[in-house]
């Protein structure tokens, strides 16, 4: 019982949370920065602040990080960190050769106020930027928003490398939002099917799911290139896959080349991946791939044989806005309740979405954006459920209730696969469907009397 002093009554807490369901921006900037090929995040900020975020992203990752740091300490936090911004520039590119600097600031540089365009624009001028090398910068105060911001942030500071020329290329930019690199893979897949070629940007597959070759490579062969981030100027349009992680960046590209956007949920679950499917089939004036079509008939086969065992089963779902939305929608689909849903991520357009969505059902949601896990636990109290979904940090609530528990999202730092089986998509929706159907028949295996354990199910 380690959240044994977890009370039932819920009271309105303003000022405190506790148990976070998000964790802070520059974890996401770094991930998303890992996403273009050749490139180095710099955590403008403490060394504390670097390792927290190289850490964690290394725990859910199972890969090492690279990422340099401004090393603020007392004197900079006095007088601000342009000087070591300026000759860390200088030492990451003499020592590293990276193609691409992404700076992202932290909760101590923002407060100081240090401005990157105008420390970019002076490492310009004194030559610490050498030609065909690039340095980007993003705002990721922590005190404000969640990972997710930090993510969506750096994403929109890559649209800066955007150019229009007057030739089209024919592609269109996907931006995927913060999934796991086998989930990019698996988009692309799905994309060629429909005989789409693509931009992804960022792309963590080849970068965070790489193989062991034998040989270290300080920046693996993944990612998105730089010629491919220039060319997203010149693509017929831009599909935004989560309003929170993907939206700011493709309205920012619209604006500034004119590549028109259309803003979708993620694909996870069967509905979201029909509307992904049927967005991509419209662009691509085609009919869908006959795989594509193999692949859902057999999601909608497993969902429909296997109904009987998800059929009004109550689910507390904590988690990401883009991930938690379509999640929500797939278990309503599967006849599932999702009773308690909390995000972390700040955004009152979150609980208007999961109002909406469950608004013909048969129950009724709690739903709290910039909640905490505190509260999702104390709703568990006085509603349980049967199936928990949420990162690693949900374990101890899944203890404490005796509930099943399904890992899912960022950071799952006490299991491995998450960045080789993809969730989204057809074949993702299958895997889904198939761990949750496993944590409820292994439940109903525990706990059934012998006279109803039965070998078949
Ligand atoms: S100080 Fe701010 S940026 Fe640094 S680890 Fe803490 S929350 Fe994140």
């Amino acid at each position: 019982m380690l959240l044994r002093h977890t009370p039932e009554e819920v009271m309105e807490r303003k000022a405190v949370s506790i148990n976070p369901a998000k964790t802070c921006q520059p974890i996401g900037a770094m991930y998303a920065a890992l996403g273009i090929h050749g490139c180095l995040p710099h955590s403008h900020g403490s060394q504390g602040c670097c390792s927290y975020h190289r850490s964690t992203l290394t725990r859910h990752y199972k890969e090492p990080i690279s990422a340099s740091t401004s090393s603020f300490t007392e004197g900079a936090s006095v007088f601000g960190g342009q000087a070591n911004l300026l000759q860390g520039i200088n030492n990451i590119f003499t020592v590293y050769e990276p193609d691409v600097i992404a700076v992202h600031t932290t909760c101590l540089s923002e407060t100081i106020g240090d401005d990157l365009p105008q420390i970019r624009k002076k490492a310009e001028q004194e030559g610490k930027i050498p030609e065909g090398k690039y340095v980007i910068g993003a705002p990721t105060p922590s005190y404000q928003g969640s990972h997710v911001t930090g993510f969506s942030n750096m994403v929109k500071a890559m649209v800066d490398f955007s150019e229009k020329t007057d030739t089209k290329n024919g592609k269109i930019n996907i931006i995927p939002g913060w999934v796991e690199p086998c989930d990019m893979e698996e988009i692309k897949r799905m994309s060629k099917l429909t005989g789409i070629d693509t931009i992804m940007f960022p792309d963590t597959s080849g970068v965070l799911n790489a193989p062991m070759t034998g040989e270290y490579k300080m920046f693996p062969d993944g990612g998105t290139t730089i010629e491919e981030l220039k060319s997203t100027g010149d693509s017929t349009g831009t599909l935004a896959l989560g309003e929170w992680c993907s939206a700011d960046a493709a309205r920012t590209l619209d604006k500034k080349c004119k590549v028109p956007c259309t803003v979708l949920d993620m694909p996870f679950g069967l509905q979201a991946t029909d509307r992904f499917v049927d967005t991509l089939r419209t662009i691509a004036g085609v009919s869908v791939s006959d795989e594509l079509v193999y692949e859902r008939g057999q999601l909608v086969d497993m969902l429909t044989d296997m109904h009987q065992w998800t059929y009004k089963k109550k689910v507390a779902i904590a988690g990401d806005p883009d991930h938690v939305i379509a999640m929500v929608e797939f278990l309503i689909t599967l006849g599932m309740q999702p009773v308690h849903v909390v995000t972390g991520t700040p955004g009152k357009k979150f609980e208007k979405r999961i109002k909406e969505l469950t608004k013909d059902q048969d129950f009724e949601v709690n739903v709290k954006a910039k909640g905490d896990l505190f509260l999702l636990h104390q709703w568990m109290k006085n509603e349980p459920v049967d199936l928990l979904i949420c990162n690693t940090y949900g374990k101890y609530i899944a203890r404490d209730e005796d509930v099943p528990f399904l890992r899912w999202g960022f950071p799952i730092l006490d299991r491995q696969g998450h960045q080789y089986f993809p969730t989204v998509g057809y074949k993702g929706g299958l895997r889904l469907l198939e761990r949750i159907l496993g944590l409820l028949l292994d439940r109903k295996d525990r706990d059934d009397p012998e006279m109803k354990f039965e070998l078949v199910l």
